[in-house]
């Protein structure tokens, strides 16, 4: 298998958790490979802003990995992270509007769902160190593809400096968003037009949300016989919990932001982290302004996330049927490991995953016969 692929190594384009786990695979099996990514950092939508203590992170992106997510399970064991739950105990709070107060709703209890201590980044930083640093290299971001008889020609531009690169492949992993290939990667050059139009129309899971973060020195609203869960309908941030780094330590309130793109475009960062807090006040009391540290993510403003139209189009769970493009793709050797092609759990960490292991199962078939 070596042979095979030692002069042309296997191409994968994305570092995210997809791409990082395929590496990860590929890393294991021994079988040469180059990873691009387009931005400075691994991780793709497992995001965090560099805090103060590396090991206490604050999630940006993903947060929880669900009771039925086994694959990610596994994999934070494999990893030696550990997972602990989502701090759930107390009342919720109900915002109306502003001018009433918001009710306090006793019991508001949710799922259990699992997190990871210190922020889901540890596992980007876990696979990370599990890779041979020479195997990939960031601020690459694929600009184009074609096909050339049995190679790909991968054409890579450097976004520091823009200059461009082309490389060849024979087998070519893409482990990012249906959306991100129309966009970057010119299917218009080497696609069906069937394919072409499917990838344009797979909306990219949660990639119009914005996230909000306050980091605190205590967890004021535990004490108060709160959950730090809150649902409201007026807004900055439409529903909002607990985000503490670990059990008793981080301690963090997190809230999705219901404004638009364009809207938080359209505002400076500081504004909105100014009305974020002003209704952390309302919600959870005056101790809310004293935070440590605030982050913000508009994720429909990230280029290498988000189309026009997921940012327009009401969010929607992605499905593309990988059975109905089997042959196109095992004949252009081309595997699809983002989570969006997940058969199951498309678009969650557990549909990264899922593609990527589907996508090695096939490369591994390919390439051995
Ligand atoms: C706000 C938010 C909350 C979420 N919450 C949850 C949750 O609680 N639980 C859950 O299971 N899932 C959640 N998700 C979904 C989860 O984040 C994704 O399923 C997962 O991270 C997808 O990983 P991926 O590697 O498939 O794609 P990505 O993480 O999108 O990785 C793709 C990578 O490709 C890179 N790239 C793009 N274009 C190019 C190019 N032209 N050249 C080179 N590189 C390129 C990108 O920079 C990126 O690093 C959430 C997502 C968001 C945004």
């Amino acid at each position: 298998m070596t042979e095979l692929t030692k002069n042309k190594p296997i191409i994968i384009v994305g570092g995210g958790l997809a791409g990082l786990y395929t590496a990860l695979q590929l890393e294991q099996l021994a079988i040469p490979y180059r990873l691009f990514e387009a931005k400075d950092k691994l991780g793709g939508r497992i995001y965090s802003e560099p805090p103060s203590d590396a090991s206490l992170c604050h999630d940006l992106g993903p947060t929880w990995i669900f009771p039925h997510h086994h694959l990610m399970q596994t994999l934070v064991a494999q990893l030696g992270e550990r997972l602990f739950q989502q701090y759930i105990a107390g009342a919720m709070i109900y915002q109306t509007n502003i001018n009433t107060k918001p009710q306090i709703i006793e019991q508001g209890q949710g799922p259990l769902l699992h997190r990871v201590e210190g922020g889901l980044y540890q596992l980007i930083l876990s696979l990370q160190a599990k890779l041979s640093p020479s195997n990939y290299q960031l601020n690459c971001q694929v600009d184009s593809l074609k096909k050339r008889g049995d190679n790909w020609q991968v054409v890579v531009k450097n976004n520091k400096d823009a200059s461009i690169a082309v490389h060849e492949t024979e087998h070519l992993i893409l482990a990012l968003p249906p959306r991100m290939i129309h966009q970057y990667l010119t299917p218009q050059n080497w696609a069906s037009e069937a394919l072409n139009t499917v990838l344009a129309s797979v909306p990219t899971w949660m990639a119009s949300q914005a996230k909000f973060v306050a980091t605190y020195h205590k967890p004021f609203w535990r004490e108060q016989g709160l959950a730090g869960q809150a649902f409201s309908r007026c807004g900055p941030m439409i529903e909002i919990h607990d985000a503490s780094a670990k059990e008793q330590q981080g301690f963090a309130l997190f809230g999705f932001i219901g404004l638009s793109s364009q809207a938080i475009k359209d505002l400076s960062v500081e504004q909105v982290k100014a009305l974020c807090i002003k209704q952390l006040s309302l919600l959870f009391g005056k101790q809310a302004e004293n935070y440590h540290c605030c982050y913000l993510k508009s994720w429909g403003n990230d280029t290498y996330v988000a189309t026009a139209n997921d940012i327009i189009e009401p969010p929607a769970h992605p499905f593309f049927d990988i059975k109905s493009f089997l042959p196109e793709l095992s004949s252009l050797k081309l595997y699809l490991a983002g989570s969006e092609f997940a058969q199951e759990d498309a678009g969650y960490l557990e549909g990264a995953l899922q593609a990527a292991d589907s996508a090695i199962r096939l490369l591994k078939k390919n390439v051995m016969t």
